[in-house]
């Protein structure tokens, strides 16, 4: 081999060396919320999470996980045959070549969607990526992270995601819709924390209020109990 063209395949094999991330679990499930609800989807989990919502339910999420080439979980994700892939954590962007894996997901013509937490700048995703981005009520314990510069970021196919356990937290969340016009960008959802407040009480403030917001229960709660895997 010439030396040029083994400081090319030195590069090469850097570059890919370079492509991995750190992956939870990819699993083949049922979409179980925001508005890619009930499609066959394609779930990647991405390692990691600078965040520690207090009512967090993929923990397990947090450490551990195994180091994949991104082309590698591309091919994982082209068995299931599924349409629809959702790049999901922990908080995905806290690994900065997930943006290289969306865009590999995109360009190979998938749906893709991006849950995120609303802490890390969203403004370098694929715009064909819908994102899902959370805003963190104060119950969460995290609001103080909320990154308000992604709002700007936000394209009509995103949704923004507020996790409500309280009043309090429901009233932040009418705050905060109205101040930044939210529901005139995108869709807008409220979902309950499961054991925190009755979904039927966050139902009937949303109607009392006659606010245009998407109420979402977790289908995956009802069908698997959220087990991981599902
Ligand atoms: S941002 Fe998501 S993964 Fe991270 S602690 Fe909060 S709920 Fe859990």
């Amino acid at each position: 081999m010439s030396g040029s063209n083994a400081s090319v395949a030195s590069t090469t094999s850097a570059q890919a060396s370079a492509e991995r991330l750190r992956i939870t679990e990819i699993f083949h499930s049922i979409q179980g919320e925001a508005d890619a609800l009930g499609w066959r989807t394609v779930f990647v989990r991405l390692t990691g999470c600078p965040l520690r919502c207090v009512w967090c339910d993929t923990e397990y999420s947090f450490y551990g996980g195994n180091w994949r080439d991104i082309d590698d979980i591309v091919a994982e994700v082209a068995s299931h045959g599924a349409r629809h892939v959702c790049v999901t954590g922990g908080e995905p962007l806290a690994q900065k070549r997930c943006l290289i894996l969306l865009k590999k997901l995109c360009d190979a013509g998938y749906d893709v969607s991006l849950e995120t937490s609303g802490a890390l700048d969203v403004s370098l995703v694929d715009p064909r990526v819908r994102k899902v981005m959370d805003l963190k009520a104060p119950d969460s314990g995290e609001s103080k992270r909320n990154l308000w510069s992604n709002i700007e970021q936000l394209l009509p196919h995103d949704q923004v995601k507020i996790v409500i356990a309280s009043r309090a937290d429901y009233e932040w969340a009418r705050e905060v819709i109205a101040e930044h016009g939210l529901v005139d960008k995108c869709m807008v959802l409220f979902s309950p924390v499961h054991g925190a407040i009755q979904p039927r009480e966050l139902a009937e403030w949303i109607i009392a209020d006659k606010l245009d917001v998407r109420f979402q229960l977790q289908l995956h709660k009802l069908l698997w109990n959220d087990e991981p895997g599902h």
